[in-house]
């Protein structure tokens, strides 16, 4: 008999805390997983939680569908790439007019855009739906972006917004748009998440290296700034990790990770996305640039020994001016990350709504913050203006972007690396400039592409006379 209201196959971290959390709030879910071994320490996990009432476990895939009502809604979350087109493939011969696959995990916004065109004259719906939160989030309630299938979106609906963070008695799920649209909010999210991360990264060298801070001062100080505009989950969690202590060692954590940071591509995607379509996300292009410069670790200890050490010098720079530097350096690189989304949103004709988009971030995500709750009523209207010409947002920066300047040029002086804030810094200083010079590029090409050039009040593809035997 087909009991359960949902299927979910892919029991590893997220998946099974997803199921997990969907028992949790009444539903019940069918389970399956390729290996079976998993389905068996799923439910032994559900009993010990007293949420085996809830689940169905079927190690065969025709039983596992079968148990699902019609019009079945079926979470895949299996590993992102191959493994998602193979599961698709296994799943069709069991599926019926009007099913759904709903991808929750971190795929390729084009690949999901594919997948969404093949099955759909098939009749089956494909949903592309981009989860944040990590561990925790998918067991107690993350943000969760959806995309694709719009009428199978309405049969998941209840449950998808149930399992989902809740702000101020809101879920923190929506629908975004057709195709591949929830895995492309989800890949610009990660990428902003990228540059969040690395600026804080930045504050935290000042504060080692330049103000000869120690990891617990770091630690007070992030934990009180997350009190004030700074609030956010990343600024908590910073907190939290710079106080931890190794217990082998009573040495602070922090010093005895290896300095190498880790990535799984979304900030690469987004990057990629950005330049294609030409918008500028310098934010998210230096933070995954640093990530890069960090893996990097025998090339960086070789230039260290040819180039010395740094000049630590200390730094002629306050922590309100460095809290102060971390809020502009945020505005910027949320400014560009939401520029790409407006742009993707018109290249697609996916209609994306930034203001729910600002919303569904407020809690459950990586990167929620207070700050977003701005950001959702600055797009309240409607409209996809840049916003560091929101009025709101044009206070804080005019208020802020003093001091991200000294913080940058302090580090130059003190050689403390800074490519995400500088990089921040350097749009805001671009976007900003009325006359720039790139009137010295076009002459440039002009010289040795005939490119043309456009001379104000006289019109465009013109010409320069220049001299034709230079370098000959
Ligand atoms: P993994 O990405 O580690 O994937 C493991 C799961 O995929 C297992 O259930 C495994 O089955 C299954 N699997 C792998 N290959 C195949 C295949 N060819 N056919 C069928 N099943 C297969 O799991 P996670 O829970 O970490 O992540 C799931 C998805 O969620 C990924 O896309 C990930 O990027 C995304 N995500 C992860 C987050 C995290 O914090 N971990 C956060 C947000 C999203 P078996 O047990 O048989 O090997």
């Amino acid at each position: 008999m087909s009991t359960a209201d949902i299927g979910l196959i892919g029991l590893a971290v997220m998946g099974s805390n997803l199921a997990l959390n969907i028992a949790e709030k009444g539903y019940t879910v069918a389970v399956h997983n390729r290996s079976a071994g998993r389905i068996d320490e799923f439910v032994a996990m559900a009993k010990e939680q007293g949420l085996d009432g809830k689940v169905i476990p079927k190690a065969d895939l025709a039983e596992f569908v079968a148990a699902v009502k019609r019009p079945r809604s079926i979470i895949i979350m299996v590993k992102a790439g191959a493994p998602v087109d193979e599961m698709i493939e296994h799943l069709l011969p069991h599926l019926e007019q009007g099913d759904a696959i709903i991808e929750c995990g971190n795929s390729l916004f084009t690949d999901t855009q594919r997948r969404f065109d093949y099955l759909k004259p098939k009749g089956i719906g494909y949903l592309g739906v981009g989860v944040s939160g990590g561990e925790e989030g998918a067991r107690h309630g993350p943000s969760i972006m959806v995309g694709g299938s719009k009428e199978q979106w309405h049969n998941a609906e209840p449950v998808l917004t149930a399992i989902a963070a809740q702000f101020n008695g809101e879920s923190c799920c929506a629908y975004l748009g057709e195709g591949g649209a929830g895995h492309f909010v989800k890949t610009i999210h990660n990428g902003i998440e990228y540059g969040d991360m690395q600026m804080i990264a930045e504050v935290y060298g000042v504060m080692r290296d330049g103000l000869g801070m120690s990891p617990k001062q770091a630690s007070d100080v992030f934990k009180e700034w997350n009190k004030g505009p700074l609030n956010s989950y990343l600024i908590e969690i910073t907190g939290h990790v710079l106080a931890a202590v190794d217990s082998e060692s009573g040495k602070p954590l922090v010093e005895l990770i290896l300095d190498k940071a880790g990535q799984k591509g979304t900030g690469v995607w987004s990057a990629i996305a950005a330049q294609q379509m030409g918008v500028p996300a310098t934010a998210i292009e230096g933070a995954v640039a640093a990530r890069s410069i960090s893996s990097r670790k025998d090339e960086r200890v070789a230039a260290e020994a040819i180039y010395g050490k740094r000049n630590a010098t200390k730094a002629n720079i306050t922590l309100a001016d460095l809290e102060k530097a971390l809020l502009a350096g945020k505005i910027v690189s949320y400014a560009q990350g939401f520029a790409v989304i407006a742009k993707a949103s018109d290249e697609n004709g996916w209609n994306l709504p930034l203001s729910t988009i600002a919303k569904i971030w407020r809690a459950g995500c990586i990167i929620r913050s207070r700050f977003l709750d701005q950001m959702a009523a600055a797009y309240s209207k409607g409209g996809n203006t840049n916003l560091l010409v929101v009025p709101d947002f044009v206070t804080l920066m005019k208020d802020s972007h003093p001091s991200l300047r000294k913080v940058v040029a302090a580090a130059a002086v003190g050689e403390f690396p800074m490519i995400c804030l500088s990089a921040a810094l350097s749009y805001f200083d671009s976007f900003r400039q009325a006359q720039g010079t790139a009137n010295l590029i076009q002459g440039q090409r002009d010289f040795f592409g005939a490119h043309g050039f456009e001379i104000v009040g006289r019109g465009g593809d013109l010409h320069g006379t220049w001299p034709s035997t230079l370098g000959k």
